[in-house]
């Protein structure tokens, strides 16, 4: 699809829903007012003027004011609901503000979720290696910061500058395909769903090995911030990289591999393999990829206690796993998947329990059918459509009885995106426990079938107006970690938005020097056999429990500032290098040792006049944060 009509296609659904929501205001206006129900509720207010007759008659109430205040409420608890989603969803369009920039105009580029904001003096969109050099010369000689930003899928500031900006959307070919020796060479401006693409149409069929819930990413931004998927036997995406090509700040062109004879060039390569937009432009990556595969799926709900006490060996039974729970229901929803050889026909599974055997999948019809069967359906279901759908009819009742306290809500509404925010925090466990929990065993069993597996890996409906924190523990402290964490969780009870998910992934172990799966012990050599397994260390328990925060609507920064100080840090926990985090120098030094000065050394070599430094790598590399 081109740019072009993939903007149509946005643009025609944001019709079609405006449409919908026409039709839902004009619907709801009508039962209330022939059901009586705008009368009662505007009666509560004072100002009804019901008029019974003898007969029992009834005139129909009349009360213009109040019901143009309805109307009113409605329209605006609309336009809130679609303008939230209509600006936070859409992608950035890098294309149109490389064009904007290039007519002299003053462009901003946003995070995914328009929480980061800036102006660039010019965001530009080089198509090959001559502009780009070109670039990085003229900035040198004019003393600017250059920070190359992908799909601005990052929780924290790593991607702004108010110098130049750079988008690689047009460095997105893929170079070769080398099936036997199962690697490909792409550009790195690539994102991740048009590489699974791609490998997917190749003859023989390949995939990626892993990815993380989301494949709109750019492979260079994923490969910058350490990006994971789940699973014991997987490691993070970095892992797979074999060589790869950087343009510094001298316009020079690097290339490097792990075995590269040259020592400072193997060096160049360790420290890009998980570059954090710090060390210059990557341009080129040659990664290992596995023949493709099928995924079949399953959704289940168990209690909190029984997931966590026994996650080894549910991690361990699956390829893929995923546990979500929600602060203070007691249950966590787990997604788990199986690889299996391709086939277009869905097979019949014993999942080796006896309540369900994944023999019926329901949809046959492809990947996008069976995908609406996901346990993703359970969150998006719950929180971003029937609670969205709620929240604006809740608002749009205070908006009729309350003006005052309905645009107050709504302003709190808008910005938070989630249903428990309605209520101050205290009602946040009273709402989890009362109405989540129930709610979620609507939503929380099903069975799917994914025939191109890269599919049945991501998450679609993954919702996305959230912030998140994501530390990673070794295996050995997940228990006392998690215990420490439910115990902040109880003890913070009604003071803190612990409003959403939290969320349970597994990760192989490696020896990339910033990743924050790093074990001293790791393996030597990347040892995935052809199904993307890694047998050398499928064994052992070298493998680390990733738990991520997810908080909505409400100010994210005590929740997660606490936890980390109480319950990730003492614990031994890293944190992801794109997530929240309040960590700066001293801590990451601690926490990484050695192989961060090594990352720091060859950072300054590559990179000796701060080109592509901003205010949050400088906390990072050199200062201590303000706690
Ligand atoms: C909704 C959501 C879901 C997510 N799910 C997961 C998950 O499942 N697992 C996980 O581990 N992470 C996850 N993340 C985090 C995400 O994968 C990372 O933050 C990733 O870095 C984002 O990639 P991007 O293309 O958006 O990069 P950006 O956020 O735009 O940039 C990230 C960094 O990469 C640098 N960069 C980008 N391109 C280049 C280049 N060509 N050369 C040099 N530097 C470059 C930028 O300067 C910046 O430092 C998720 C994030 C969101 C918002």
């Amino acid at each position: 699809m081109t740019k072009i009509q993939k903007k149509k296609s946005v643009e025609s659904k944001y019709r079609k829903w405006k449409g919908y929501g026409a039709k839902a205001i004009y619907a709801n206006m009508a039962f209330f007012r022939d059901h009586g129900l705008l009368s009662r509720l505007v009666g509560m207010t004072g100002h009804a003027q019901d008029h019974h007759h003898q007969d029992g008659h009834r005139d129909p109430p009349s009360f213009p004011i109040q019901e143009g205040r309805a109307i009113w409420g409605f329209l605006l608890a609309f336009l809130a609901y679609w303008l939230s989603h209509r600006f936070v969803y859409v992608e950035n369009d890098p294309g149109a503000l490389a064009r904007a920039s290039a007519r002299g105009e003053r462009v901003e580029w946003s995070s995914f979720d328009k929480f980061y904001k800036q102006a660039p003096t010019l965001f530009l969109q080089p198509s090959n290696h001559e502009e780009l050099i070109g670039i990085l010369r003229e900035a040198a000689a004019s003393n600017q910061t250059v920070k190359v930003v992908g799909s601005g899928h990052s929780w924290t500031p790593i991607g702004l500058t108010d110098g130049v900006m750079l988008n690689l959307d047009k460095f997105n070919k893929v170079l070769s395909i080398d099936a036997s020796a199962k690697t490909v060479t792409v550009q790195a401006g690539i994102r991740i769903r048009d590489l699974s693409a791609a490998l997917a149409a190749h003859d023989p069929p390949l995939a990626l090995r892993n990815t993380g819930v989301l494949d709109r990413q750019s492979l260079a931004g994923a490969l910058a911030t350490g990006t994971h998927g789940t699973g014991i036997r997987y490691k993070i995406m970095s892992a797979d990289v074999v060589a790869l090509e950087l343009v510094t700040a001298g316009g020079n062109v690097l290339r490097g591999s792990r075995r590269d004879p040259d020592p400072a060039m193997r060096d160049m390569f360790e420290a890009a393999v998980l570059h954090l937009g710090a060390l210059g432009v990557l341009t080129e990556v040659s990664m290992e990829v596995v023949e493709a595969f099928s995924v079949i799926k399953r959704n289940r709900l168990l209690p909190l206690n029984t997931v966590l006490s026994t996650l080894p060996a549910l991690a361990a039974g699956v390829d893929h796993l995923l546990v979500w729970f929600i602060p203070y229901t007691g249950r966590a929803q787990l997604m788990e998947s199986l690889r299996i050889p391709p086939t277009k026909v869905p097979p019949t599974h014993d999942w080796g329990d006896s309540r369900k055997h994944c023999q019926n999948f329901g949809s046959t019809s492809g990947d996008e059918a069976s995908a609406a069967q996901s346990g993703s359906l359970m969150l998006s279901l719950t929180y971003n459509k029937v609670v969205a759908s709620l929240r604006s009819f809740s608002a749009s009742l205070l908006l009729a009885s309350r003006p005052w306290l309905g645009v107050l809500q709504l302003r709190l509404l808008s910005a938070a995106g989630s249903f428990s925010s309605l209520f101050p925090v205290t009602y946040v466990p009273f709402w989890n426990r009362q109405v989540v929990a129930p709610a979620l065993h609507l939503f929380a069993w099903g069975e799917s079938f994914y025939p191109h597996g890269h599919r049945g890996i991501v998450l679609d409906d993954h919702p996305d107006c959230y912030r998140e924190a994501e530390w990673f523990l070794p295996l050995e402290s997940f228990n006392a970690a998690m215990t420490a964490f439910l115990t902040f969780l109880d003890s913070r009870r009604g003071k803190i938005g612990a409003n959403f998910v939290v969320q349970i992934r597994v990760t192989h172990a490696d020896d990339l020097w910033l990743s924050p799966f790093r074990r001293e012990q790791g393996p030597q050599n990347n040892s995935h056999d052809n199904t993307g397994q890694d047998k050398t260390m499928s064994d052992s328990i070298s493998w680390f429990v990733s738990v991520a925060t997810l908080v909505k609507g409400f100010d994210s920064d005590p929740y997660l500032r606490a936890a980390e100080r109480e319950v990730w840090i003492p614990n031994g926990g890293r944190p992801h290098w794109g997530k929240l985090h309040y960590l700066a120098y001293h801590e990451l030094s601690a926490l990484y040792g050695e192989p961060f000065e090594k990352y720091l050394r060859v950072r300054r070599r590559l990179d000796p006049q701060d080109m592509f430094m901003n205010s949050h790598l400088r906390e990072l590399f050199f200062e201590r944060a303000v706690r």
